[in-house]
């Protein structure tokens, strides 16, 4: 079975096309700019020259014909006939509180989908247009959300719950959401395949350190706190975003600078994390090279990072009462071993130890810690992608009653 995974931002699209039977990844690519000037399409089929096409592309259904055209024609495709295209799976941002599995799309899907843009004003947008574009050019495919608060569902009220007036959260759905819970899921259930036993028996805590970043518990294999909430705000402090704060600064702020809600949203979203703090840039390799030059407030911005992944770190082994896995992984999990060894510094009290010479990997599965730590320290690469393709062969084979 081959199947398309598309992950629509308001203006890019990546893809990817499974051959699910030995889930090998066929094609990966990007479109970008879609809307602007300068779009331009990235393709490439494995085993093929790269693909880059410069064009207009005005919308997410042109964006999508331009990725059929891609994958049918003869030099840089890998398909005789769209048809072989089974079933798409499309990655959205928010389920709210509906969606606790990938499901099958159908009218009344696409309306909770649109009813929760409220929630996700700036990513359920472009995943429904995605939708609806495949829908259009892919009439005899089945289509398939992933939602990235699904796996999230199974946390407690008293762990989703803000201490804010109850009626807020009948009112407009005001509780903690989750966000990479398809992440979460995908490295917390390899860290036990690693490790050699169930997902369910075994206590874990998963850290997503990428732009955006969310540490999560998991236990009895379910998502049981993570540190996102109503929007993908809270939490860490992010590349651009600011993590928790005292909620009294928002007013304050506002106050003194004179700031509308759009613009506080900005500077809290857009200027804040590692950016602002920094002043340097968004991007973690920068500032590590900065605070490595001396530069102080580079130097701050990653241990104010570091401290935050720290906290809740030992809040979770509060939650879980217990650790057996810490996982690392996205962008800087990956990547950084400074950031690895930072975090884990000092953590031996809780069975958290790691070995310099085992943490020197990149973008590999390894498992870092040393063999007294009771703890295991693991890297996962993850593979969002690859568990939508999943969920969406399981679910049309479960309507074929295959
Ligand atoms: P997102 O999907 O949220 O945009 P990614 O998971 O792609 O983010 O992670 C991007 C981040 O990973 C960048 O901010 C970059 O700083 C960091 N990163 C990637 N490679 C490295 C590296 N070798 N060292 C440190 N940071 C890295």
């Amino acid at each position: 079975m081959k199947v398309l995974v598309i992950n629509c931002g308001s203006s890019s699209l990546k893809y990817q096309l499974f051959d699910m039977e030995q889930e090998t990844v066929m094609v990966k690519g990007l479109v970008e700019r879609i809307g602007l000037e300068g779009a331009q399409l990235n393709h490439q089929s494995k085993g093929k020259e790269k693909h880059v096409q410069m064009t207009d592309i005005s919308d997410h259904k042109e964006a999508i014909e331009l990725v059929i055209e891609a994958l049918l024609s003869s030099e840089h495709g890998v398909l005789d006939k769209i048809e072989e295209i089974e079933a798409v799976g499309h990655r959205v941002a928010h389920g709210g509180d509906v969606f606790s599995a990938s499901t099958l799309v159908d009218f009344q899907v696409k309306e909770e989908i649109r009813k929760l843009i409220e929630l996700a004003p700036l990513h359920n947008p472009p995943n429904l247009l995605g939708i609806e574009a495949a829908e259009k050019l892919l009439p005899g495919a089945p289509q398939v959300a992933a939602f990235d608060t699904a796996f999230h569902q199974t946390i407690p009220s008293k762990a989703y719950m803000y201490s804010l007036p109850y009626e807020l959260y009948e009112k407009y759905g005001i509780r903690k959401y989750g966000f990479h819970g398809t992440s979460h899921l995908y490295v917390g259930q390899r860290a036990a395949e690693m490790i050699g036993m169930d997902f369910p028996e075994l206590k874990i805590i998963t850290c997503h350190l990428g732009n955006g970043a969310s540490v999560t518990a998991i236990g009895n294999g379910q998502s049981q706190e993570t540190s996102m909430g109503f929007t993908p705000l809270e939490g860490l402090t992010m590349g651009t975003r600011c993590g928790d704060l005292d909620p009294a600064i928002v007013p304050f702020i506002m106050e003194k600078e004179n700031l509308g809600t759009e613009e506080i949203n900005q500077m809290l979203n857009k200027k804040s994390g590692v950016l602002g703090l920094s002043g340097v840039s968004s991007d973690f390799r920068d500032i590590e090279e900065s605070a490595a030059q001396g530069n102080d407030r580079a130097k701050l911005a990653l241990d104010v990072f570091v401290q935050d992944v720290k906290k809740y770190i030992g809040a979770y082994i509060a939650t879980l009462n217990g650790l057996d896995a810490l996982v690392f992984t996205a962008g800087l999990g990956e990547n950084s071993k400074e950031i690895r060894a930072a975090i884990c510094q000092d953590m031996d009290y809780l069975g958290i130890t790691i070995d310099p010479e085992k943490n020197n990997v990149r973008g590999k599965e390894a498992d870092i810690s040393t063999k007294d730590s009771s703890v295991k320290v693991l890297v996962v690469p993850t593979n969002e992608e690859l568990v939508i393709a999943r969920d969406t062969k399981r679910l049309i084979c479960l309507t074929r009653n295959e």
